[in-house]
């Protein structure tokens, strides 16, 4: 299938361009950019931050405008900024592409699902409504903000097993979040910066509609507190629960250990075999080791433990921001809609 990547000169645009290459089911077919790259080789116009080296054929490509006229596709991924998608999108949609979108636009739209494959995989059915309501034949589907991805996938079994009352979490999250170039390097180097705009309450509304029933609300609470830190990729969160069940630290790893989901029954190529890794190492999980699990799309879980304030547990987590945070997530929200027949 051909795929299109709006946004394709970014971070996540690019990540997207590393998770293409060679993909079983889809191949690039057009990259867009903003007036700065259009025309312009891609290779020319793209300052590639991947380790892996880009492919002379993507080089080649001539960046388009962000324009359904000038895009051949049967799936469109979006790494544009949030104001630019809002319309954009929309514009695909009717247009009759599938959109699978990074940008926050329309992550809370009733009848748009939100998306963590492994944690809510049937609320693709929204797609229905969407259609119904929009009059479009195709479709926008998003996919969390980097810092609730990372967080909605140990969630979910532990929601499964032992239900949610309360989730406290603290995040340390890296500079490759913010986009390239991002912060500057004066303001980040040596320094923790104690607010991300519209992030914590971004993870509070996400989470509860991703855990919650499609088009519906998840009951439990959310505080979120959310940093930027030092590192280049790796989101770490501190978790604090209550369930609603009692449960101890060897249940609570257990379930997150031995999680799989749809994806990994339909065995869709960019899902990881084990979705949440539990390590049982003290100083473990850390950014330079553990972010490139499961190929980056494993959450990486450690320091299960009790919680004396809730009576529950408490956690650390792991996840790669741009890859199960954003370009990743995507990827497999495509093959979940192939394998649901979206696409
Ligand atoms: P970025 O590095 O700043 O890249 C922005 C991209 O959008 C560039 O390709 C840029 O093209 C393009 N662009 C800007 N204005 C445009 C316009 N008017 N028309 C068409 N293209 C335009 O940002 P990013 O980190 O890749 O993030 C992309 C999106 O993903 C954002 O919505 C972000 O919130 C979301 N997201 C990011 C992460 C993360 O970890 N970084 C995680 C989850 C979600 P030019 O280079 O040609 O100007």
């Amino acid at each position: 299938m051909k795929a299109a990547i709006l946004g394709a000169t970014g971070l996540v645009g690019q990540r997207f361009v590393e998770l293409l290459n060679d993909h079983e089911w889809f191949e690039v077919s057009t990259l867009t950019g903003s007036e700065r790259s259009i025309g312009a080789e891609y290779g020319e116009a793209v300052n590639w931050r991947m380790e892996s080296k880009l492919k002379e054929e993507i080089a080649d490509l001539i960046v388009q405008p962000t324009d359904p006229k000038k895009v051949d596709a049967d799936v469109v991924f979006s790494a544009l900024p949030a104001d630019q998608a809002l319309q954009s999108e929309e514009d695909f949609a009717r247009e009759g592409f599938p959109v699978v979108s990074n940008a926050s636009s329309h992550r809370m739209d009733a009848d748009v699902p939100l998306m963590n494959p492994e944690a809510n995989f049937t609320h693709l059915s929204l797609i229905d409504e969407q259609r119904r309501r929009r009059k479009w034949d195709g479709a926008i589907v998003t996919n969390p903000n980097c810092t609730t991805a990372v967080l909605t996938l140990p969630l979910k079994p532990i929601s499964t097993q032992f239900g949610l009352r309360n989730v406290v979490m603290s995040s340390m999250q890296a500079a490759s979040g913010a986009g390239y170039p991002g912060v500057a390097s004066l303001d980040i180097i040596d320094n923790v910066i104690p607010f991300i705009n519209g992030e914590e309450e971004k993870v509070q509304r996400e989470t509860q509609k991703i855990l919650g029933e499609p088009g519906e609300s998840a009951g439990f609470n959310v505080s979120a507190s959310c940093h930027r830190v030092s590192v280049i990729d790796g989101h770490t969160e501190a978790i604090f629960i209550q369930t609603g069940k009692p449960t101890y630290p060897e249940e609570v790893e257990r379930c997150m250990a031995e999680f799989s989901a749809e994806p990994q029954k339909l065995k869709l190529p960019t899902a990881p075999s084990r979705p949440v890794i539990v390590k049982s190492e003290q100083d473990r999980p850390q950014p330079r080791f553990d972010r490139n699990e499961g190929r980056g799309m494993s959450v990486v879980v450690g320091r299960v433990r009790v919680d004396p304030v809730f009576s529950g547990v408490k956690f650390v987590a792991l996840g790669h921001n741009t890859i199960r945070g954003a370009a990743g997530c995507a990827v497999l929200i495509a093959e979940s809609m192939k394998a649901q027949g979206y696409l």
